[in-house]
């Protein structure tokens, strides 16, 4: 049977990194993209060079519509999905709670709580042994926010990620015997473009006081812990909170 990988936002940064290693590791993979259709397109390409099998959609995640469109569209493509990685997500820049408003907190709740719901259901209507599907496995990209809270920086995608961690939970034990595995990963710092929209650019610089290994990671080194996840070899792992993080 194929191996069928949906990542959402994987034009780019941990998301892009994700999808070349899948490919490599023989998944056939779907790359959702918001509005970056010629990165979308370059990672189709980059995969399509080593002999893999790779095609781009656009799609907010956010949107309901546009996530069944998703799934059906690879249906089509590809047949149906056996992993999902659910990685679009947005912060906002920095700033304290008084200063947020409900629209902010709406954005955010959108993209990076509906839309992995919305997608993880997809999933699961076509994964699930007890509706005719062979199985399958979720990935959702968390964020070591989710324990720390990010005081004074961004409360509200801490909120978010934290409301992932809960969904991963939730999802693993209501479809544990149905065939599918869902489990989180959480990075720490990642040297990715998300932090240009989160208004520090010193940020970088300040990273090695903070990690216990005085690093930031790469977008690769999450890529490896989410295909891990994603693998027979994690058989027996669901509900898991992993944090990639160095460390924090
Ligand atoms: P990134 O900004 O490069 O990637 C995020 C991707 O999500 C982009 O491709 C963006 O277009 C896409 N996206 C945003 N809104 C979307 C929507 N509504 N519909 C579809 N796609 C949408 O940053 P990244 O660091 O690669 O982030 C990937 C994930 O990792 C995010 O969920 C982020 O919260 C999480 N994360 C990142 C870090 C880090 O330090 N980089 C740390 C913890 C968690």
């Amino acid at each position: 049977m194929e191996k069928v990988l949906i990542i959402t936002g994987g034009s780019r940064g941990i998301g892009a990194a994700t999808a070349c290693l899948a490919a490599e590791q023989g998944y056939a993979v779907c790359i959702s993209y918001l509005r970056n259709q010629s990165a979308a397109n370059q990672i189709v390409q980059t995969i399509m060079q080593i002999g893999g099998k790779a095609i781009a959609v656009a799609a907010d995640v956010a949107s309901e519509q546009d996530v069944i469109d998703l799934f059906q569209t690879v249906d089509q493509q590809f047949g149906k999905v056996t992993a999902l990685v659910n990685n679009a997500g947005i912060l906002e820049r920095q700033m304290r709670v008084e200063e947020m408003d409900a629209d902010r907190l709406n954005r955010i709740f959108t993209t990076n709580i509906t839309g992995s719901f919305l997608c993880a259901r997809e999933a699961i209507k076509r994964m699930s042994t007890r509706r005719g599907g062979a199985g399958g496995a979720i990935v959702n990209v968390s964020s070591v926010a989710a324990r720390l809270g990010a005081p004074g920086e961004y409360v509200d995608y801490a909120a978010s990620k934290g409301a992932i961690d809960t969904l991963t939970i939730g999802l693993a034990r209501e479809v544990a015997d149905e065939g599918i595995r869902v489990n989180a990963v959480r990075p720490g710092f990642i040297y990715t473009d998300i932090h240009a929209s989160g208004g520090e650019p010193d940020r970088v610089e300040r990273v090695k006081a903070f990690v216990p290994m005085q690093r930031g990671g790469q977008a690769i080194e999450v890529a490896r812990a989410i295909l891990w996840l994603l693998s027979a070899e994690a058989s027996y792992t669901t509900g898991a909170l992993i944090d990639v993080a160095g460390g924090k």
